[in-house]
C-alpha cells in the first residue's frame, strides 16, 4: 500500500479518467430512477496541487496545468474543467484538483447512493471530510472489491468504477473477478475500469480475460508513446462495461484529443469495443 494518488492528481490519465466517468453520470443520471454508485478506490477525494508530492512529480502542470493554460479542450471537458473551476472558486490560478469521490458527488442528485471505499489511513480521513457535507454518500475503510460484490444488486440501478493502483500482481484478475459477480447479481449493472498502459502483453491478456465475462466492453485506449518501454506508464485506458452506446463518440473525442494534445510522436487515441 505505498501508492499515494497525490503525486498522480491532475495528470494526463487522471483527465481521461475524469472527463469519461463524468460523460457517463451526466448519461445515467438522465434517468430519472435513482443510482447507487460503488467508487472501488476512491483516493483521498480531492488533492492539493502545491503539496510536496504534485510538486515533485510535476504531473499535474502536464496535465491539467495545460488545459487550463490552453483553454481550447473539446466540450467533453467542460464538466471536468467546471468542477475544476468550482473547487477553486477565489484562487488566482487552479491549485485544487478533485478526485473521483468529488466528481461523483457534484454530478450525484439526492436520490441517489454513493459508496467510496479507501484502505489506507491517511487518505481516508482526507475522503471523509470531501464525503461530509452529502448525506448521501457513505466512506468506507474497506476493500473495494469485495464491497462492489456484496453491494451490487441491492435494488436500483448500479455504477462501479474501479480504478486500482495496480500494485498488486492480482489487480487485473480482480478486476474480472469483479465484473463477473456484479454483473451475475445485476447484469444491468455498468462498470468502468481504469487500467495503466505499460505493453502491449498485459493489457490483451486482460482484454482477453474480461471477453469470458462480457461481451459488452467499450475499451479507450490512450497511448502517450508507443508501447516499447514497459517500465514506463505509456498511456492509460478505460474500460466501460455495460455503458449507453450514446456516450461512445464522446469517450472518443477525449482519448483522440489527450493524445494529440498531449502525447509524444506515435501517439494514438482509439476507441473499440470488445
Ligand atoms: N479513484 C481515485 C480518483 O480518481 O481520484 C484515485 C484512486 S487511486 C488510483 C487508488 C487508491 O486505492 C489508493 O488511494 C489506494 O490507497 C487505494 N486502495 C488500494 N487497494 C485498495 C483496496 N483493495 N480497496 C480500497 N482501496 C484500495
Amino acid at each position: 500500500m505505498n501508492y499515494r494518488h497525490a503525486f498522480h492528481a491532475g495528470n494526463f490519465a487522471d483527465l481521461q479518467k475524469h472527463a469519461i466517468l463524468l460523460a457517463l453520470l451526466e448519461a445515467l443520471t438522465a434517468d430519472e430512477s435513482p443510482l447507487a454508485v460503488i467508487d472501488t478506490h476512491a483516493g483521498a477525494g480531492a488533492y492539493d496541487l502545491r503539496g510536496d508530492m504534485a510538486q515533485k512529480s510535476k504531473e499535474a502542470a502536464a496535465g491539467i496545468g495545460r488545459l487550463l493554460a490552453e483553454g481550447d479542450a473539446p466540450a467533453p471537458f467542460a464538466p471536468l474543467l467546471k468542477a475544476v473551476e468550482e473547487l477553486n472558486v477565489g484562487a488566482a490560478d487552479a491549485p485544487l484538483y478533485p478526485g473521483s469521490p468529488l466528481l461523483i458527488v457534484r454530478a450525484l442528485r439526492r436520490s441517489d447512493r454513493y459508496t467510496a471505499c479507501e484502505l489506507r489511513d491517511d487518505d481516508f480521513d482526507q475522503l471523509r471530510k470531501v464525503l461530509g457535507p452529502y448525506a448521501f454518500a457513505q466512506g468506507l475503510k474497506a476493500d473495494g472489491y469485495a464491497t462492489a460484490e456484496a453491494r451490487a444488486g441491492r435494488g436500483g440501478r448500479t455504477f462501479v468504477l474501479i480504478d486500482p493502483p495496480f500494485e498488486r500482481p492480482d489487480d487485473y484478475a480482480q478486476c474480472v473477478a469483479t465484473v463477473r459477480a456484479v454483473r451475475k447479481t445485476d447484469p444491468a449493472a455498468v462498470l468502468a475500469i481504469w487500467t495503466p498502459l505499460k505493453d502491449l502483453e498485459t493489457f490483451d491478456a486482460f482484454i482477453r480475460a474480461l471477453e469470458n465475462v462480457t461481451d459488452d466492453a467499450l475499451i479507450a485506449e490512450l497511448r502517450l508513446r508507443p508501447l516499447r518501454d514497459p517500465m514506463k506508464m505509456n498511456g492509460s485506458a478505460m474500460v466501460l462495461v455495460g455503458a449507453p452506446a450514446a456516450i461512445e463518440p464522446k469517450v472518443s473525442e477525449i482519448t483522440t484529443f489527450l493524445a494529440g494534445r498531449l502525447g509524444e510522436t506515435g501517439a494514438a487515441g482509439r476507441v473499440w469495443r470488445a
